[in-house]
């Protein structure tokens, strides 16, 4: 398909929108395969050209699997989703699509989630998401807290630590609400130094716009107070990790809501927990492919820090150890608290912002075309009735290889994400995982040294 088949259909034109709003520079961007946002500051001038032909990036040096001699990858603007920087409002940051060999270029996440959305869009399906980052405000080497105070043993909805923090807090949630997200609360998490802010929820795409430019907004505000906003799922080893938990229903359109196919009601496990059929289908095939997925919502060496059976200073983790599901208990994979949404408690900070969502519409979307059974809920304490965990209960992988090899094993869920992404993924995550593996520790000379 020829480039210019490709441009993104669109009401608005960059140039004229830019210059009624007084923008003087576009940061035109895409998302790379590890959730990294890569620009290009974009003049007014050249926009229009940019719209109609993209801009070029050259892949290799973005961290795709592809040889630095190969062609350029062009990133087409979403107009769409553009949005003039709150704080900077001479740029406005627009996401984009890459294109490669005259195609869209499929490693790249933006688009693997638009396949789901296609894909759904196919079975009448318009998924929408809300998520909940977490993150932790550092030092700027990242080693300690920035908050000497927030020192409490049980800092979770610290009122002390949300005023040392309001200035912080107050910046971005007002940026939220100018940009019309919503925001509707803030505040201090399970472990000193954790803060989450939360927004409505909305189409599946623009939210994973959403959370790319509040990492954004939240690093640069941080910054500007000298400290460091970090999503790292475990920054600190005592202390709970950072999670990035995703909310998920589909309805019969997108833009404002109107019927959430998901809720539903009946005898079924899944349906006393508010779930639809096609409901209790998706989220059978979310567990299904629950262990193979962990890769995607786990995607660092650091991720299986967070995850599994652990402890840690206030006493939860907050995270899952098994895939399974449950009503409003927190101590499960997939919470369902009844409306005819699911919960996904298990991707952390690390997560890439589109591949999540991307992840779990593979999965539930084979649940669907297979009419997976989701079983029955299993309403205990996950952390401390081991006993009571049916033989069998697939158990999450507990590094980074072990996640690599359950998603590379699980056939039908990598056919229906991509197989070019996800060979792509591999080549990279296991490149990650041996030079992870050849890094000397001094853990190891202790251990070894005498032997
Ligand atoms: P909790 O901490 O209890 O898990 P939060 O209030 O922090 O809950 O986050 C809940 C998220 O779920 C919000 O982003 C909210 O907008 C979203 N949400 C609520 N209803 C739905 C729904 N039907 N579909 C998708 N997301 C939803
Ligand atoms: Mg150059
Ligand atoms: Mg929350
Ligand atoms: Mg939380
Ligand atoms: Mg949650």
């Amino acid at each position: 398909m020829a480039k210019d088949q490709l441009v993104q259909e669109s009401a608005i034109d960059l140039e004229e929108w830019g210059r009624e709003r007084g923008v003087k520079y576009y940061m035109v961007n895409f998302t790379d395969m590890h959730g990294t946002q890569r620009n290009k500051l974009v003049p007014i001038r050249a926009i229009g050209r940019v719209q109609r032909n993209g801009a070029g990036f050259a892949p290799f040096a973005a961290g795709f699997d592809t040889e630095p001699s190969e062609p350029d990858m062009t990133v087409l603007p979403d107009a769409d989703a553009a949005i003039q920087i709150p704080w900077q409002p001479e740029i406005a940051w627009v996401p984009g699509n890459p294109v490669m060999y005259g195609e869209y270029f499929m490693q790249a996440p933006r688009n693997v989630l638009r396949k789901q959305m296609d894909d759904a869009a196919e079975l009448g399906l318009y998924f929408k998401t809300g998520v909940e980052p977490e993150f932790s405000l550092l030092t700027p080497d990242g080693k300690a807290l920035a908050d000497e105070f927030d020192n409490d043993v049980k800092p979770c909805y610290h009122q002390q630590a949300i005023m040392r923090n309001y200035h912080i807090i107050r910046e971005v949630s007002e940026y939220m609400q100018e940009l019309g997200w919503g925001c509707y609360q803030n505040d201090h998490e399970d472990a000193n130094g954790q803060w989450e802010m939360n927004w409505d929820f909305d189409d599946v795409l623009k939210m994973s716009d959403q959370l790319s430019f509040f990492k954004f907004m939240i690093k640069y505000v941080a910054e500007k107070n000298g400290m460091r906003a970090s999503f790292m799922p475990k920054p600190l080893p005592e202390l709970t990790g950072n999670g990035l938990h995703i909310h998920m229903s589909a309805w019969d359109s997108t833009g404002t809501p109107k019927n959430n196919l998901f809720a539903g009601s009946g005898d079924t496990p899944a349906g006393q927990h508010g779930l639809s059929e096609i409901g209790g289908n998706f989220l059978g095939g979310i567990l299904r492919h629950g262990a193979a997925s962990t890769v995607i919502a786990c995607p660092t060496v650091n991720s299986y820090k967070r995850i599994g059976l652990r402890s840690t200073a206030t006493g939860s983790t907050w995270a899952p150890n098994y895939v399974t599901w449950s009503g409003d208990n927190r101590t499960h994979l997939l919470r369902l608290p009844g409306d005819g949404r699911m919960e996904n408690r298990l991707p952390d900070g690390a997560v890439n912002p589109y591949l999540l969502p991307a992840v779990m519409m593979a999965a539930g979307l084979n649940g669907i075309r297979t009419k997976a059974d989701p079983g029955q809920a299993l309403d205990i304490n996950m952390y401390t009735e081991l006993d009571k965990i049916p033989a069998g209960t697939p158990q999450l992988p507990r590094n980074l290889l072990d996640a690599l090899r359950l998603f590379e094993a699980d056939e039908a869920l990598v056919k229906t994400l991509g197989e070019d992404f996800a060979r792509a993924f591999l080549n990279k995550k296991h490149e990650e995982w041996d030079e992870y593996s050849n890094h000397f520790t001094e853990w190891e000379r202790e251990r070894t040294l005498d032997c």
